[in-house]
């Protein structure tokens, strides 16, 4: 059996998936003449009460559109310091619109008002950036799916509005903390000037993201999009698996975090696991007791057996999704207890 847990964007399309991609009708959707790919748009505008929405061809690019859209060249925005858009998408916030990130030392990638309050600049000091933008990041990538507290997004969000912030959400996995925290789309349309929502990760499509916003940020987004080389023909044959998806990926969601939440606990019971970060949804973050193996030598232990896991620095990350059934599951399990790692002294 092959096993592959490094992320959650190793899925392929299930069959189900697969056949509305085949029957997708489509059109040229650099005219706006793509039926299916406005039916996602609509779909999901309408699921998060949002205006209007965009397709783009990954997460990056429409978190790119978006600070480009809240920026101007020479102005500052504020993030998590384990931020996705500051450490892995490849300093495209320099790059395409000269801002430059203020990091917050947020607790696994989640940051707070009061936080955000401190690092604002005196809009009126011509020596600082202009504070321009706070970007969130629900569920934090790199914090191990870390989800905000609502609550505390509302307070970040009243910072905003007093000091004149435009509030971006980085919401990737989103549909993984909406799940795990019985939130609705609806909660977050009403909170954020924008939204980008991942398809390829949780939700199982081979491609693509989405962007939320105004008609009119949506409009000008269509302009980045085109200039950043994201524009596209035919692409009612992916975007109908975003659909499918909406309709039939998102309850099941909570499969992937009970197994990653067995999966903790079992590690938990192991003499050579140093220690697991909570897990809060479909990843799992723990690090090894480096006398008794090292974080290389396991993923090697592992890989014989058919599983694939990753590193993060010297932890190692899992992460459950679509393409992990039940008997998998049991396997892995299984496996994993009887690996031959004796801890000696
Ligand atoms: C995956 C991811 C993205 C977007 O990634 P792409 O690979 O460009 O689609 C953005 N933010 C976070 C937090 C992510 O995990």
């Amino acid at each position: 059996m092959k096993i592959n847990l490094i992320s959650d964007t190793v899925t392929k399309p299930t069959s189900g998936m697969f056949d509305a991609m085949m029957k997708a009708e489509v059109g040229d959707d650099m005219y706006r003449e793509d039926p299916t790919t406005i039916a996602l748009e609509e779909k999901i505008a309408d699921m998060f009460g949002m205006e209007a929405a965009m397709f783009f061809p990954s997460g990056t690019m429409a978190n790119q559109t978006a600070i480009k859209l809240h920026t101007n060249p020479g102005d500052q925005l504020i993030c998590d310091k384990d931020g996705h858009i500051f450490h892995y998408e490849s300093g495209g916030v320099s790059f395409n619109s000269g801002v430059s990130c203020r990091m917050v030392d947020g607790n696994r990638g989640v940051i707070s008002a009061e936080q955000v309050e401190e690092v604002i600049n005196d809009p009126n000091s011509f020596h600082s950036p202009y504070t321009s933008l706070v970007s969130l990041e629900n569920t934090s990538n790199k914090g191990g799916g870390t989800c905000y507290d609502f609550e505390e997004i509302l307070k970040i969000k009243a910072v905003c509005d007093r000091h004149n912030l435009k509030l971006h959400l980085d919401g990737a996995r989103l549909w993984n903390a909406m799940v795990a925290k019985n939130e609705t789309p609806q909660q977050y349309g009403e909170v954020f000037d924008s939204i980008s929502v991942c398809l390829s990760k949780g939700l199982g499509c081979p491609v693509g993201s989405v962007l939320m916003g105004t008609k009119e940020f949506i409009n000008r987004a269509f302009r980045v999009r085109k200039l950043l080389g994201g524009a596209m023909r035919q692409i009612g044959y992916v975007t109908a698996a975003g659909i499918y998806a909406l309709d039939n990926h998102i309850e099941r969601l909570a499969d992937d975090h009970q197994r990653a939440q067995e999966i903790s606990t079992l590690l938990q019971s192991f003499p050579y696991v140093k220690s697991v970060t909570p897990v809060e949804t479909n990843i799992v973050i723990f690090e090894l007791d480096k006398q008794v193996i090292s974080h290389l030598d396991y993923i090697e232990l592992l890989q014989e057996k058919g599983i694939s896991i990753s590193t993060m620095g010297p932890k190692l990350r899992i992460v459950t999704h679509l393409d992990y059934t039940a008997k998998m599951h049991q396997y892995f399990l299984e496996t994993v207890k009887n690996l031959d790692i004796s801890v000696s002294v």
